[in-house]
């Protein structure tokens, strides 16, 4: 009896519990945007890459085609030129930690962030203001941490993740983003792949296609403004 009273006590009871709605009704984390305005978020992670990032660039000036790179920062450090052709050309530049390290609670969650924020400014002389964690891994002092340090949080839509990591093919990318797309969606690709990319080959395929739908490609700070 004495369990069962404990479980049910009006402490656990009041204790709200801290999933997907919690946080997207609060705000503190995105994954996606309720729009009935045909906007998308092709979202690019972990570069930048020497050469595909700047390959990507060029494909989305041919679409005219506004994306977000969430950046590692011992990558900034490495080619910084390439971050600031990235703001240059009209991207959104977000932080995505200094080490690419999967933060649980025990991690400098708030060094991660600020260090690679560091080498975002020296890159392109201004902060930013969103920040992804890798692996998509949260937990309520991250999302905190990240609030008191000016960031939304922001995650990929539960459809629209590519998996391009694994260079899965050009077919299996595209038929993921084309068979699911709708208005709002916050797409996952990565522009630093270690080996073969075929997220370059699917992008060709994928931008004519949703731009011919309708679609236009902004970036997540502009999708959060489309939201009803
Ligand atoms: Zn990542």
């Amino acid at each position: 009896m004495l369990a069962v009273s404990m479980v049910h006590s009006p402490a656990h009871a009041a204790a709200p519990k801290k999933d997907r709605k919690y946080y997207e009704s609060r705000g503190e984390v995105i994954w996606e945007v309720r729009t009935s305005e045909k906007v998308i978020a092709l979202t690019f992670d972990d570069g930048p890459h020497p050469r595909y990032t700047a390959q990507i660039l060029d494909l989305l000036k041919q679409y005219n085609a506004k994306g977000t790179f969430f950046v590692v920062g011992n990558k900034v450090k490495l080619h910084p030129e390439l971050v600031k052709r990235t703001a240059a050309e009209g991207h959104e530049v977000a932080n995505h930690t200094y080490s690419h390290a999967y933060l649980n609670k025990k991690t400098n969650i708030k060094k991660e962030i600020t260090k690679a924020e560091d080498t975002i400014v020296a890159a392109i002389g201004r902060r930013t203001h969103l920040f992804r964690p890798p692996g998509g891994i949260y937990n309520d002092k991250l999302v905190q941490t990240a609030k008191q340090e000016g960031y939304k949080v922001v995650l990929w839509s539960w459809h629209q993740d590519t998996q391009d990591w694994k260079a899965p093919g050009v077919n299996k990318i595209v038929d993921k983003v084309l068979g699911h797309t709708r208005n709002g969606d916050i797409i996952l690709f990565h522009d630093f792949i270690e080996g073969p990319t075929h997220t370059i080959d699917a992008l060709k395929i994928i931008l004519p296609e949703l731009k011919q739908r309708g679609y236009t490609f902004v970036t997540v700070s502009e999708l959060l403004t489309h939201a009803k």
